[in-house]
Order: C-alpha cells, then structure tokens, then sequence
C-alpha cells in the first residue's frame, strides 16, 4: 500500500516532523504503519464511492498533556502540515476519527482523559477530552454523586466530542451545547485560553456563568476548526428523586403530524421536559431483530410487511418515548397532562413505568432517558446484514406537524426510490426537531452503498429546496451541505472563512471541516 502523505510535503519532510513529534509524545504515541492507522479510517467508508471521502491520515499522534499539544502544533506549524483534532473518534456515520482532507495528521486526544472536577452542589463537571460518557456515568455512580449525565445514541463517544459537535441526549439536559459553560481552547498560533469566568486564573464560576465578561465565544468553536478543545465544563442534571417512562403508540402514518402538535405545547410550557423522540415503527423494530425475518426481497419493505412486523411485534407505526422527572407527585400531574392531551389522537395507546430515582428501567431501550448510557443504537447495523453501515441525513425540522410530515414523506419516498427503508424518527426540542434518517446498507455490497451515498446528496438537494438545511453532515457531505446555507452568496461561509484565516493563517486546523478551507487549501473545496 502506497504510503499517505501529508498534501504538498515530501517523504524525508515529513519523517524529519515524525521524528520531532516522537521527541515530544514518545515513539509509541506517533502512529505512522498503515496498520496503525487503520482505526483512523471512516468506519462506515468504501473504497468504490467517491461521495464518501475516503480519506486517509498520514499519521495520528496522541498527546497526553496540553503542554505536549502545543509543542505538536509548533512543529505542525513549522512544516505546514493540517492536524485533524479527534477527541475519542467515534463520530460514526459522520467520519469516525478520519479528517477531511486526505493526509492530515490526527490530533487524537484520547489521553487526556482526567475527570478534572465535579461539583454535587452547583452540578457540574469538568472534564478532559478522552473522557466517554461511559466514563462519567461510572465516576459519578462509583463516587457517589447524585448527579446524572445525559448519554447520546452510543454512550462510547466522548463528553467534548459530542458537545463540539452540538449532539444531543434524551433527558431535559439533552440539547449538549446548551449544557456547555466553560472551555479551555489552543489556538493555532499556540496561545491557551479559558473563556467566559476561566478568563480569572483564580477563578470561582468558570462553570456557572457562561457569558463572562465581554464577547462570549464558546459556540463558535463547535463545529468549526478554529481551536483545539482541551477542557470543557458540562452542567449536570441533579439525580430526581423519581422518574416515569412512557410510550405512546400511534398506529397511523399520518398521526406523526398530531403527535408533534399534541407534543409541542407540552414542550414548550415544560411539562415534558426531555428530549423527547418520535421513533419510525421500523426503527423501534430494527432494535428488536434482523429485516429478513420479515422481508427479505429487494426495494424498500412494502407496506404490507411492515404493518405485518409492526402488529408482530406489538411497535406502533410512531413510538413516542418520553419521561418525567421529580417528585411523585409532580410527575402523576404532569402524566395526567399528557394522557389528557393525547386522548385526542386516534387509536393512540400509553404505556408507562415508573421508577425510584436510582432504579433503572427495565429492558434495554430507556436506559438513555435515565441517565445510563448504552450502546443499543449500534444493534441497527444488523438490520440488512453483511457488513451493516449507515449514512445519517440529519434536516433540522420546524416542530409542526405539517412539516414534520412533509418531511417525512420526502424522505420516505426518495429512500424508496434508491431501494431504502425510511429508518428515522424525530427527537424534539421544545420549537424544533431533529428529524434523523439513516441510510442502512452492507458496505461489502458496492450497489448498495453507492445508492446510499447518491440517496445522500438527493435528500440534502431536496432539504433545500423545501427549506431544510442539515443540522450535521458526514465529512464527504461537508462541502454540499455547507453550500446550501446560500444566503446573500454564502455570506455566512464567508464570515466563518475570514475568522479562519485570521485565528490559523497557515490553515492548520481541521481544514474543511464544516465546509470551512482556510487560504492555503481553500482550492481543495469539493476534493478530498
Ligand atoms: P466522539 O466524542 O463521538 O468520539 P469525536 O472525537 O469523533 O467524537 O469528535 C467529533 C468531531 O468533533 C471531530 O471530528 C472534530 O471535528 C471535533 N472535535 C472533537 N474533539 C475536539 C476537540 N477537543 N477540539 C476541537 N475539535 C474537536
């Protein structure tokens, strides 16, 4: 196999930066082997489709300290070659830990893993990068806090990674970003800073207060490359003293639309207060057990076999999953709210379940509502077999029924037109939701996967022109989806490429992420 360079760098250059980096990490932390390197490789990635770059990295270094980083940059800086910053790498179906641009290094940050501070009384944590979900949860329960996390779909991905990449939970503290107060940031010329409070080295409310004084700028480093994130604190939700667990299944297609306008006010005048999620009958199903049991022909599964499985297995055509959190009492007036309100939709049927706040739920779904991360999500990889894949369309949705169903039709009908079932569902903020719909498909099989790179683009073209733009898009969409925020010719692209030029003028960061090139490689726009 032919070696990976950095772009526009010789083979002796690039060994004389290996050999500074080992002087800094040590040997073992700079991984140049292609064997090395094979777990900084999109995961979900083939070689055939061109639509998913297939890009590969020269090499990946793991420092273990802020000082190491800053040195790692030096040289990066020194030699012009981009690092691309990963803090555990499992942004899966997005990337994984692959950069954007073929032969930058990964800065992965895996080792700097140190749970820095947790604060039972004002709730919070801060944490380090290589700090996991998983890793949090068992610290709180081990050390007693009676604090919660809120977990994402897989529980493995990092706290920073995540809420850099504005991911969410399923609890009333799901919306990441917005539990986010306080970072510690490198810059590309190498300078730390602490935002908001952090800006008082002896600070009291780094953690508490988000504005600080002056401009706030922690939003701007997510999803952008204009720092490296080396800290970052996170509000945690204190353990309640009870909670409820509730499906409410709808068996008609069209009662999406009722179920969004029965949820909304209940969202907005916070009596459900989680994230709740509208989950696809075939989702809900795909957690359960493997297509072919049900159909095993080619296309989409036709409607017949779907209801089929759907009655089969006792899933309704949409699942609400939502949960209540406080006292008993607090949560039986807000349960009765909710049977109330959604008595007025057709053939809708409630389950519920109630718990001790330090209970956890029984069976393996919910665990995310109560605070306890899981990795259930990844049992949708089976759900058309061989080498199970997918590639997530991810449209922000207004959070009214009628667009909650055009969207959804949109979509449902294009995937059926590329011989895809619509897998998805929608997880709702109080005035918007995240409408989610992966393109499941065995990567061994090349038909399959490039109509789900081609299904791709068409639903973000479609998106568009309704409307839609996409809330987070997979490294070989980055540039289109980027595009398609188009007012006044893409004036804000260009606000975030001047920013970029001025904070990294020789392009180090993450070049292309987000659609955002800095000078020296803004022609390798739409390339890999
Ligand atoms: P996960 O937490 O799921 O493992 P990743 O580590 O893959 O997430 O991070 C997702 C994306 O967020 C990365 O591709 C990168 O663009 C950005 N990112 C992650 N960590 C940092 C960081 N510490 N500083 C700057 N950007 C980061």
């Amino acid at each position: 196999m032919n070696r990976t360079l950095p772009p526009n760098l010789s083979e002796a250059r690039f060994d004389q930066a290996l050999d500074a980096w080992r002087a800094i990490v040590g040997a073992a932390q700079v991984l140049s082997s292609p064997d090395a390197l094979d777990g900084y490789r999109d995961p979900f990635a083939f070689a055939s489709q061109p639509e998913f770059a297939v890009t590969d990295a020269s090499a990946a270094i793991r420092p273990a300290s802020v000082d190491e980083i800053r040195a790692v940059l030096r040289v990066a800086n020194q030699y012009r070659i981009p690092l691309w910053t990963v803090s555990t790498g499992r942004n899966f179906a997005y990337g994984g830990a692959a950069p954007r641009l073929t032969g930058s290094v990964v800065l992965d940050l895996q080792r700097l893993d140190r749970i820095l501070a947790v604060d039972e009384t004002l709730a919070y944590a801060l944490v380090e990068p290589g700090v996991s979900y998983f890793d949090l949860h068992a610290y709180l329960r081990d050390k007693g806090y009676r604090l919660w996390v809120d977990p994402p779909a897989a529980g493995w991905g990092s706290v920073i990674g995540n809420t850099l990449e504005r991911g969410f939970g399923y609890t009333p503290y799901g919306d990441h970003a917005a539990q986010q107060c306080g970072m510690e940031i490198v810059l590309a010329n190498g300078d730390v800073v602490r935002t908001g409070m952090g800006g008082i080295d002896t600070g009291t409310a780094w953690q508490l207060y988000k504005p600080g004084y002056g401009p706030s700028f922690d939003p701007m480093f997510m999803q952008s490359n204009y720092g490296i994130v080396t800290k970052m604190g996170v509000w945690l939700m204190p353990a309640p003293p009870a909670y409820l667990l509730g499906e409410i299944q709808c068996r008609h297609e069209h009662d999406l639309g009722a179920i969004v306008e029965t949820l909304r006010p209940l969202r907005l005048d916070e009596t459900i207060r989680n994230h709740a999620v509208i989950e696809g009958g075939l989702r809900r199903a795909a957690g359960l057990g493997a297509r072919r049991q049900w159909y095993d022909g080619p296309g989409p599964m036709p409607e017949s076999a779907l209801v089929a499985m759907l009655d089969a297995l006792g899933v309704g055509r949409w699942n609400l999953h939502y949960a209540l959190y406080g006292t008993p009492e607090l949560i039986d007036a807000r349960q009765a709210i909710v049977q109330r309100a959604f008595a007025s939709v057709r053939d809708a049927s409630i389950k519920v379940s109630r718990y001790r706040g330090d209970a956890q739920p029984v069976g393996g779904a919910d665990r995310n509502l109560a605070g306890i991360p899981s990795m259930a999500a990844f049992r949708m990889l089976d759900w058309r077999g061989g080498a199970g894949a997918h590639v997530d369309f991810s449209p922000l949705c207004p959070a009214t029924g009628a667009h909650a169903m055009r969207q959804y039709t949109m979509t449902k009908t294009r995937a059926a037109e590329y011989g895809f079932d619509y897998y998805g569902g929608f997880t709702a903020g109080a005035r918007h939701l995240h409408h989610v719909f992966a393109a499941i498909f065995d990567r061994h099989d090349a038909q399959q996967s490039e109509l789900a790179g081609q299904l791709l683009r068409v639903l973000i073209s479609d998106a568009r022109a309704a409307g839609y733009g996409e809330y987070r898009a997979h490294l070989g969409y980055m540039d289109f989806a980027a595009a398609q925020y188009s007012f006044n010719e893409g004036a804000l692209l260009r606000l975030s490429e001047t920013i970029k030029d001025a904070l990294d003028p020789a392009g180090i960061l993450s070049p292309g992420k987000q659609g955002i090139w800095p000078k020296a490689w803004r022609n390798r726009r739409g390339y890999t």
